[in-house]
């Protein structure tokens, strides 16, 4: 019975969405949803729909209660609550999971306290410059942006591409001049910038620990992420970041590259992933994780605390939030912490920081 629902549904919602919808197609989509939710009032949460979920990552590393103040550890709590209740809204109310990633994504772009948008670290050259990927579980879409330096949200550029093509991937200059056509918001580079994230380079080239790969993980911390699945059963990711304090222009992190740092593909899961974004890329965390579930049947916690092992094993550090076709959330990290949070249509919420959490 449920299964067939399930494909009643598929047939009305996923299934039809071209591979690159347009925002027409969308609330189409979005007005037949509305019509059933009227129809049935299970159709969030009941066996005749998928169940919504959602969980968001504000980067992980040494995360410590002595090292956060408590005035710190609750304005960082509450921006966290923020985005996942800003993407939680549009799931509950029938929207896609796209929308939602880019919702919750979107607010931790503009709050200082994490490694993306606003608040972003800085590169040896004391600019910003930003990566970010979304992709869409039901169609395999997918947009990815590296070295934005001029476009308010990396996430929504990142969207916009997934939506409008032609191309998947866009690297320096060309991401912001593809912003431009496509009116989203510039600002000057300098908008990125915090006295915090100056300070930060300042100690790192006090310091002179050289390599930004030898970097401390505090002086990285804070990329942020989400992942969801909406009532009709479809899931997306979404990743943005800074990158490395310190690193050098034109270095690409695992946010932007799918594969490793963000996927989407509901025949396995939902991604977002934070940490040592060069060990990432090697060990290339979402697709492994992806398919020791999809073809070798492992349950995606422990593949994922495996892919984990192995990036520890190569120096790295990290984790990752992610979601399955069906069930709740997930996180796994090899680091002292992650700012996590997570919600869902069984009346899931709960945002987390340190690892004994
Ligand atoms: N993974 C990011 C990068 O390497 C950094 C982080 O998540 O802290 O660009």
């Amino acid at each position: 019975m449920e299964q067939s629902c399930n494909l009643a549904n598929d047939r009305l919602f996923a299934v039809p969405l071209p591979a690159r919808y347009g925002h027409g197609m969308h609330s189409r989509a979005l007005f037949v949803a509305a019509a059933l939710a009227a129809a049935s009032p299970s159709f969030a949460a009941g066996p005749m729909g998928a169940e919504w979920a959602i969980a968001i990552h504000g980067g992980a590393g040494v995360i410590s209660r002595t090292g956060i103040s408590a005035e710190d550890d609750k304005a960082i709590r509450a921006a966290l609550a923020e985005a996942l209740d800003a993407g939680a809204q549009i799931l509950k109310s029938g929207g896609s999971s796209t929308d939602a990633v880019v919702a919750a994504v979107s607010r931790l772009e503009t709050s200082p306290w994490f490694n993306a948008g606003i608040g972003a670290v800085l590169t040896s050259a004391g600019t910003v410059e930003l990566d970010a990927a979304i992709m869409d579980g039901a169609s395999q879409g997918a947009g990815a942006v590296t070295g934005v330096t001029t476009t308010l949200s990396p996430i929504a550029l990142a969207r916009t591409l997934m939506d409008k093509g032609p191309h998947v991937f866009l690297a320096g200059p060309a991401t912001d001049a593809y912003a431009r056509t496509h009116q989203l918001t510039q600002v000057p580079n300098s908008h990125f910038v915090t006295e915090r994230r100056l300070k930060q380079l300042q100690d790192l080239r006090q310091r002179n620990q050289g390599a930004s790969l030898s970097l401390p993980a505090e002086l990285r911390m804070g990329t942020v992420g989400a992942v969801a699945r909406d009532v009709n059963g479809n899931l997306a990711a979404g990743t943005s970041t800074g990158g490395l304090t310190g690193k050098s222009p034109g270095r690409v992190g695992d946010a932007p590259v799918i594969g490793a740092g963000t996927l989407a593909d509901n025949r396995c899961l939902a991604l977002s992933a934070t940490g040592s974004g060069e060990m990432f890329i090697r060990a290339r965390v979402a697709s492994q994780i992806c398919d020791r579930s999809r073809f070798g049947g492992q349950p995606l916690q422990q593949a994922a605390d495996e892919v984990l092992a192995e990036v520890k094993a190569m120096g790295g550090d990290g984790g990752v939030i992610l979601l399955p076709p069906k069930g709740e959330p997930l996180f796994a990290f090899n680091s002292a912490g992650m700012y996590r949070g997570r919600a869902s249509g069984s009346g899931l919420h709960e945002i987390k920081v340190y690892g004994d959490e």
